[in-house]
């Protein structure tokens, strides 16, 4: 597998038993990137059926078990490559895993596959994913119809359900000129990799095609480091090691560096990654590293790490535009509910709610409504209660992206605007 080619981190969404792992499954086979792991333990097994190659089966078990076990990463990067692009995707076993790392930032992808099963339609999740991944910043959307197989390639069952995810794109102001459609069965790899006969009726781009077709992420390596810390750890012979994965810009040993809020800071002596010494780590990377002179209790979770000579800001206030996706009354202006934002979760107060926003035109519905509820979108002014590492979003980078958690859901969605320091 050629890592040179441009990457791609992919999200594969869609409402629970739609076929998402299948898809996994079958893309890692049909691109011949099935895991080394799963290759040696099924190695006798076809050596033994007399077959060269490695079943679908084979490769669905073994994902299967991997989820039962539950990975110790939260999250089961699973690589393959295609004529264009190094694909990670970032496959979402459950869907409150997925909405966390939407959020943490650990899914940070810069496209989507939908899954959404011909046979079933479009499901609260699937608006709930839709949702996220819009406000999330994700550009590009590959709709793959699945479950063909259930309804007989029905090209008016494919028609509909396309009509319902158009409805919902429409919704949540996706460009839906932008999504692709693509009647599938990941089960049968029908329109996956080869352009099937049981949908004569459609001529359309496969998934595979679609993939290579998605156009390339800009690379995130120009701008400042922005590291968010995951967590912090004290490891005997070296010391304090805080964790994350770089966001934009890169770490070198020698670095100047600075942790914000927590604002500290010193020379990085040591990168590892993959238990590994490194002299530099990049955009993506997961990386353990160690600053001269900072202890365990000077830092935290949430802190962001960035140049001390271009440090990360921390919000007095900021602005921002939210999608209410489900609050059970309705919000206004002092309501103070828990924003995640990459690695932070910190109280934040809706000071003003400024403007109501149409989704649909992203023009003011209405200057300072009273409230806001499900459904709506609109322009606020938060207040942090502690001090807030955040950053509005860039092309390259989804640091100013939040999610708003209250009575254990996701109720908002959104995008920093500006801060105010
Ligand atoms: P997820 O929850 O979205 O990851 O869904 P899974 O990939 O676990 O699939 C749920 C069920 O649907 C499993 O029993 C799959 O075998 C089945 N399935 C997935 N894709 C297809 C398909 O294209 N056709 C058929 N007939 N079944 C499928």
């Amino acid at each position: 597998m050629s890592e040179d080619k441009p990457h791609q981190n992919l999200a594969v969404i869609g409402h629970v038993d739609h076929g998402k792992s299948t898809m996994v499954g079958r893309l890692l086979y049909e691109t011949e990137n099935v895991p080394e792991h799963v290759i040696e333990q099924h190695k006798e097994e076809a050596e033994e059926k007399g077959k060269g190659g490695f079943e679908f089966a084979y490769v669905m078990d073994n994902l299967a078990e991997e989820r039962e076990r539950g990975v110790t990463i939260d999250i089961a990067h699973k690589e393959f490559d295609t004529d264009e692009y190094y694909f990670t995707i970032v496959d979402c076993p459950g869907h409150r895993d997925f909405v966390k790392n939407m959020i943490t930032g650990a899914s940070q992808a810069d496209n989507a596959v939908l899954v959404v099963a011909a046979d079933d339609g479009v499901q609260p999740q699937t608006q709930e994913h839709v949702f996220l991944s819009k406000t999330l910043g994700i550009d590009e959307l590959i709709v793959a119809v699945n479950k063909m197989d259930l309804v007989d390639y029905d090209e008016t069952d494919y028609n509909q359900v396309i009509e319902e995810v158009k409805q919902l794109l429409k919704q949540v102001a996706f460009d839906g000129d932008k999504a692709k459609f693509i009647p599938t069965s990941a089960f049968e790899g029908d329109n996956v990799a080869e352009h099937s006969d049981n949908t004569p009726w459609y001529d359309g781009e496969t998934l595979l095609e679609a993939l290579n077709a998605l156009p390339e992420p800009a690379p995130p390596t120009d701008a400042p480091l922005r590291l968010p810390i995951q967590d912090v750890y004290t490891i005997s012979g070296i010391g304090t090691v805080p964790v994350g994965r770089i966001e934009t810009g890169t770490m070198n040993t020698g670095d100047d560096v600075v942790f914000q809020p927590s604002d500290v800071g010193g020379e990085v002596k040591t990168i590892e990654m993959h238990h590994e010494e490194v002299p530099k780590a990049e955009p993506g990377d997961n990386v353990g590293f160690n600053v001269r002179g900072i202890g365990k209790d000077d830092i935290r979770r949430g802190d962001v790490c960035g140049p001390a000579d271009e440090p990360p800001s921390v919000a007095e206030t900021f602005e921002a535009q939210i999608v209410v996706m489900q609050h059970p009354s309705v919000i206004t202006a002092g309501y103070t509910p828990v924003f995640h934002a990459h690695t932070a979760q910190v109280a934040c107060t809706i000071e003003s709610i400024d403007a109501k926003i149409d989704p649909s035109t992203g023009e003011v519905a209405e200057e300072d409504p009273d409230f806001i509820q499900s459904g709506d979108a609109a322009k606020v002014t938060v207040r942090p209660q502690k001090p807030l590492s955040l950053e509005p979003s860039s092309e390259i980078s989804e640091l100013g992206s939040f999610a708003i958690r209250d009575m254990g859901q996701t109720v908002a969605a959104g995008q920093v605007l500006s801060v105010n320091e």
